[in-house]
């Protein structure tokens, strides 16, 4: 959306001594996944208080980043109380969302009169007893400052949007793109509306509309030609006519096993909620609209490495099924079986979290060979360990920075890393599933992936930044977190009919 960011540093005297509190919680959930993120998993990606807040998110590309930007700039007083990132995984413990929430309300309660909120969030994650908690922060929030003060949320584009959370901002703004390269903006549109709600400007209500429908994530891209870049457009112009101050869109994130997770369209209009209702329905209807365009086609692991050796240039092998980003183990050995089975001898490179395998490698040291029992180490539902022959070729800290996306310029921690050589297969084991962008987990730990024939990824989308002329992608499908087919998982809790299980020319509401 194209806020007037100059124009609100303008009247930044106005604002002057005007208060914002800023927290933020964000993590991606996935309920097939077994992963459990407690505290020292987000202590990884850093867990901040007060003005440790405004260090953590200097020079990123976070959200929080454009939302404290704008917000100095507008002349707003900053008063920084709690943040943490976490990548994605499975369920988050209860009790480190217990304290994290505690932190949140409490830190923010604790400011005494304010003039408004901004929070930080992903908008899916889930714990083991509370399935909507970006909700309940924010219904606690609301509980302990009132109705009146302005509060803005950004939020990732496969965030879960809950009517309690619409209930309770009066500002929500998603992610436009996938790749997602908008974290900034998307938090600076946020801070920007809730800027002109602090003075009075707009009266800013939101409003969602929902289906009982999942969206296959890898054909989400928000690029030239894709599906939802028209969702998109449709958006910006919706903006650009005066429907609402802001349209968003949540294609959602789809292996969240609960009765009431499904597509969203989201708008946020200045007291006019009929106006909400009307322009988050419309762009609602243009994601669903568009759902058989979702789907893309993929082939089993050995398909796909056979498919591969046929081609010319580099290829690069997306293990789908077996996604980090997506929140699964990252520790599926299907296509390492696969490449050795079908290219021992092909240079390729394989990342695979296994921290066994890590451990073993650093004890035995660099040039032995020895056999390892690779993958399987956190999820054995689908896969048993591959018992591989291989060298020790490099022992690494697995430590790097982010180069884009929303986490550019953070630093991302594999842990413990090691690189073993089977035939001219390269397989990195690390001892963290962490959030893959582009080739930074390689080459900080001495893989070139311009030598490599072959190249897997687990990633959905942010593979595709590193496509360009002789290098092209093949998608895998197959068990695992992050499966493809999404009709072909055994939901425990989905309501029916949804969408693509129960494939009718009508959409299934949920409760907006
Ligand atoms: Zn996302």
């Amino acid at each position: 959306m194209a806020h007037d960011v100059a124009a609100d540093t303008a009247i930044g005297a106005a604002l002057s001594g005007m208060r914002v509190a800023i927290a933020g919680l964000e993590y991606e959930g996935n309920s097939l996944s077994l992963r459990v993120e407690r505290r020292a998993d987000f202590e990884r990606m850093g867990i901040c208080e007060g003005a440790g807040l405004l260090r953590a998110a200097e020079g990123k590309q976070l959200a929080l980043a454009g939302a404290i930007e704008t917000l100095r700039a507008g002349g707003a007083t900053l008063c920084p109380v709690y943040w943490t990132k976490g990548g994605a995984g499975g369920h988050v413990e209860d009790s480190f969302f217990t304290e994290a929430m505690a932190c949140i309300v409490d830190g923010i309660a604790a400011l005494g009169a304010l003039d408004g909120v901004y929070l930080a969030m992903h908008g899916a994650m889930i714990c083991a007893v509370e399935k909507d908690p970006e909700g309940a922060v924010l219904a606690a929030l609301r509980a302990r400052i009132g109705p009146d003060v302005p509060v803005a949320v950004s939020l990732d584009l496969h965030a879960h949007v809950t009517p309690r959370m619409a209930a309770c901002a009066h500002i929500i703004v998603g992610y436009e793109t996938y790749p997602h390269v908008d974290a900034h903006r998307t938090g600076a549109c946020a801070a920007t509306l809730l800027l002109r709600a602090m003075r009075g400007q707009i009266r800013p209500v939101t409003r969602i509309r929902r289906y009982n429908a999942i969206l296959p994530v890898l054909g989400g891209a928000t690029t030239e030609g894709e599906p939802m870049a028209e969702v998109a457009a449709q958006a910006r112009a919706m903006e650009a006519a005066g429907r609402a101050l802001s349209v968003s869109y949540f294609p959602v994130q789809p292996w969240l096993d609960m009765a009431d997770v499904g597509i969203a369209g989201l708008a946020v209009a200045d007291a006019d909620a009929a106006a909400a209702d009307a322009a988050a329905q419309e762009i609602l209807d243009a994601m669903w609209a568009r759902r058989y365009a979702f789907e893309l086609p993929a082939m089993t692991p050995a398909e796909a490495v056979r498919a591969a050796l046929l081609r010319e240039g580099r290829v690069l092998l997306i293990d789908a099924p077996d996604a980090i980003g997506g929140g699964a183990s990252g520790d599926a050995p299907a296509l390492l079986a696969a490449l050795l089975a079908h290219a021992p001898q092909v240079p390729s490179a394989l990342c695979i979290v296994d921290p066994a395998a890590a451990q073993q490698a650093a004890a035995l040291g660099t040039g032995a060979q020895a056999e390892f029992a690779i993958g399987a180490w956190q999820d054995q539902r689908w896969f048993t360990p591959l018992k591989v022959h291989a060298t020790v070729e490099r022992l690494c800290d697995g430590e790097f920075v982010f180069r884009g996306g929303p986490v550019a310029g953070a630093t991302g921690r594999l842990g413990p890393s090691a690189v073993l050589r089977a035939g001219e297969v390269r397989i990195l084991v690390t001892s963290h599933a962490v959030y893959e962008h582009m080739d930074e987990h390689y080459a900080a730990c001495g893989i070139d992936i311009a030598a490599c024939r072959l190249v897997s990824f687990k990633n959905l989308m942010n593979y595709r930044k590193l496509i360009a002329p002789g290098t092209s992608w093949i998608a895998l499908h197959g068990p695992g977190g992050t499966p493809l087919r999404l009709q072909d998982v055994a939901w425990q809790h989905r309501r029916r009919p949804f969408w693509p299980a129960d494939d009718t020319p009508a959409p299934f509401p949920l409760p907006g």
